[in-house]
Order: C-alpha cells, then structure tokens, then sequence
C-alpha cells in the first residue's frame, strides 16, 4: 500500500497560472518547497542572506504593486513561529538589513503561521514576507494581499 503524501502547499492561494504550474509539480513530488534540500529546485531566485535559522530571497511571485517583495523562510520546517527570541531577533537582525541594502522607507512584514486554510499561504512552512508598495508610482494602487 502506497503511504500518502503530506500536501505542504495549498493549491486554492495560488495567485498565478505560473505559479499553480510549480505548486502542482510539488504536489507531484510530495514535498516541502521550503525545505533545505529542495528550495533551490523550485524557487527560481538566489539566496541573498542565509543567517543560523533564516534566509532571505526574493518572491519567485510578488504580489501586484510591490516594488519590494522579500521572503525570510525559516531553515527548520515548522508551521508556528519559534519561541526563542533569538530565533526572532535574527529574523529582524535580516529585515533591518534588507531596509538598508533596498533602500526601504516603509513596508509590511506578514508572517503567516498553522494551517494554511486558515491564513492564505500557499506554502506552511513558516516564512514571513515583507513587501514594500511602489506609492512613488503615480498610478500606484496599494498592494492587496489575502491573510484568512
Ligand atoms: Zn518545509
């Protein structure tokens, strides 16, 4: 008997038939696209910061009006964020270092966290985003995200 694979993204928050295409391969492979030993198969963009529990790189799919969109995943695979400070102290440490090297005015950091169902992410291994609107553009809209 075939032993059932574990769904580690969640089809209905795709955002783009690009990125419904990658989420599908996942689930054809049965694994975390966050996790260490397949990150780089799936996410196209380099890792620009690797600390002792986090990394940064770009969203492979920023969301609409963003001029900014950095993703920190954590290097563990967990779906709650960690209890020890130091743990989140880095995860600040590599956001104030991304404000200076993009030049950051003011953004949003969103950390989504549990059961994807309930809070928008298309992947539950725990990651924040932070995303910086481009309101110099004159025809800048806002960015809309979905959380729940
Ligand atoms: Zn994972």
């Amino acid at each position: 008997m075939q032993k059932e694979k574990p769904m580690h993204v969640n089809l209905a928050h795709a955002r783009t038939e690009e990125q419904m295409a990658v989420m599908e391969q996942i689930v054809h492979d049965g694994v975390c696209p966050f996790c260490q030993e397949h990150f780089l198969k799936y996410h196209p963009k380099p890792i620009l910061k690797k600390g002792a529990h986090w990394l940064v790189t770009e969203n492979a799919f920023p969301y609409n009006g963003a001029r900014v969109h950095l993703l920190f995943v954590y290097l563990q695979h967990i779906v709650l964020p960690p209890a020890e400070s130091d743990h989140l102290s880095e995860l600040f440490e590599l956001i104030t270092w991304a404000r200076k090297e993009y030049g950051i005015r003011g953004g949003t950091l969103l950390l989504r966290f549990g059961e994807t169902r309930y809070n928008g992410a298309s992947v539950d291994h725990l990651h924040a985003h932070l995303v910086v609107g481009d309101a110099d553009k004159p025809d800048h809209k806002g960015v809309r995200v979905k959380v729940g």
